[in-house]
């Protein structure tokens, strides 16, 4: 399973902030819209990513305003992307050995979608239970 094929299952939607915007104004995207993290956009492309992590930890553990301080002080500017064709269990490697939960997806330098942990979790264990269910009825009718 590839990472294209998780996509199709998802809204096209990334949810995407201005660098300058207020970190205040991103957890307001962020809660309505139910998500942990925003790619951080400007007029060049994907500057960053900010989560719920960084507002924790570079925002309230350093005693910082979320309603004066702008994303692009808190955010990491060193994105970690991947690409349509690169497969589910290559992303699962890479958010456990990197210790995040976001990958943006790009194409032909064009952010084309977002996959979360959440996202892999869940086509990891659909195609098991398929593969389960396959061997169910393979040895149901061998039998
Ligand atoms: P997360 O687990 O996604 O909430 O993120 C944990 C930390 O990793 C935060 O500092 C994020 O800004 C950062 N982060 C999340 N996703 C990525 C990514 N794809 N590339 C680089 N940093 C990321």
């Amino acid at each position: 399973m590839i990472v294209r094929d998780v996509l199709k299952g998802k809204s096209a939607t990334v949810w995407s902030v201005d660098p300058g915007m207020t970190v205040y104004a991103a957890l307001e995207l962020m809660a309505a819209k139910d998500i942990g993290a925003v790619v951080v956009v400007d007029d060049e492309g994907v500057v960053g990513i900010f989560s719920e992590r960084d507002y924790a930890r570079q925002v309230i553990l350093k005693g910082k305003s979320s309603r004066h301080t702008q994303v692009c002080d808190v955010m990491t500017a060193d994105v970690v992307f991947v690409q349509p064709d690169d497969s589910i269990e290559h992303c699962m490697q890479l958010m456990t050995s990197k210790r995040f939960r976001h990958l943006p997806v790009q194409e032909d330098g064009s952010l084309i979608g977002l996959l979360s942990i959440g996202d892999a979790v869940k086509a990891v264990i659909s195609e098991k239970e398929h593969i389960i269910h396959e061997l169910e009825s393979y040895i149901t009718s061998a039998g």
